[in-house]
């Protein structure tokens, strides 16, 4: 019997990565095409918020793929944040939104990359190109994701077609998407049940450049001083997460999403490559209008090595 096809995000799957895997799959089902999607790691309280909210199953979880297992990759292509294998497997389509580094493939591929504020407004795009009707739940799905990459239209990675996107999307979900926005974004926010260590690992990405290994961790707050109360264990988390992965550098954006700011926590032995720009108090600074990782904390970092 043939192998059905899976279709996930990244690690440390966000609400972008687990609502496109699942309107993917719902989008080649339309196609024709049989594709289960599938999450890499655990589903964090915001995502956990449309899930409910739509009374609908997180996907299934995926450790590894075999060798020639036929994927579909959303919301990322860069193999260090894929799933274990991923080099031996087949990828016969990418929708994704970052910069494209270290991808390779065998075949040729599908692959549509757009500058997007979020891969939920890509497919969007595959529904209007195909004159697919969108129903409520994947316009749900489709307006959580970018009400979260896009911290509801206020990161600087928001782009008209997100905006485009969200107007309908909220229309035909049937929701307020400022009222419904803040509270999807609040419930991601409740940082109590978590340990330092997972809060470090929520939202984080590693990225090497010029033998410097970096990793960017991001949470997301209502109160900056909340999450501050924490500070010197968190502290001991990221040093034992620099011992455990050979970091160069770590850092934690502690981001406002009310107020578009962020509290930065530098840690590691090149911390010199922040301060070519930012001066560090405590290992701290505050970052002014910083919310994205992607547009301005990882540009700044490779700028500075
Ligand atoms: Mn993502
Ligand atoms: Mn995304």
């Amino acid at each position: 019997m043939e192998k059905e096809i899976l279709i996930f995000g990244h690690q440390n799957p966000d609400t972008d990565t687990i609502c496109s895997a699942i309107v993917a799959e719902r989008l080649n089902a339309k196609k024709g095409v049989n594709a289960k999607a599938r999450r890499l790691g655990g589903v964090n309280k915001e995502t956990k918020y449309v899930l409910n909210y739509l009374g609908i199953e997180k996907p299934e979880l995926l450790e590894s793929v075999e060798e020639g297992q036929e994927v579909i990759l959303v919301d990322h292509n860069e193999f260090s944040q894929s799933v274990k294998g991923i080099e031996k497997a087949k990828i016969l389509e990418v929708f994704d939104h970052h910069r494209i580094c270290n991808f390779e493939t065998a075949e040729p591929l599908y692959y549509t990359a757009k500058p997007y504020g979020c891969t939920s407004t890509i497919l969007y795009g595959e529904y209007k190109a195909n004159k697919f009707e969108i129903d409520t739940e994947e316009a749900t799905l489709m307006a959580s994701a970018i009400i979260s990459d896009t911290l509801l239209l206020k990161s600087p990675t928001t782009t008209k077609y997100d905006k485009i996107a969200l107007k309908e999307l909220g229309e035909i979900a049937g929701i307020d998407v400022e009222e419904y926005g803040l509270e999807m974004l609040k419930a991601g926010t409740d940082l109590d049940d978590f340990s330092e260590e997972e809060l470090i690992n929520l939202d984080a990405k590693v990225f090497e450049k010029s033998g410097v290994k970096c990793m960017i961790s991001q949470v997301n707050t209502v109160n900056i001083p909340d999450v501050l109360e924490r500070e010197e264990k968190l502290k001991e988390a990221m040093s034992e997460e620099v011992e455990k992965n050979n970091l160069d550098l770590i850092i934690l954006a502690i981001t406002d999403i009310l107020n578009s700011n962020s509290e930065l926590i530098v840690l590691g032995n090149r911390t010199d490559i922040v301060e070519k720009s930012h001066k560090l108090e405590n290992d701290r600074v505050f970052l002014e209008g910083v919310v994205s990782r992607k547009k301005q904390l990882l540009p700044m970092v490779e700028k500075n090595i």
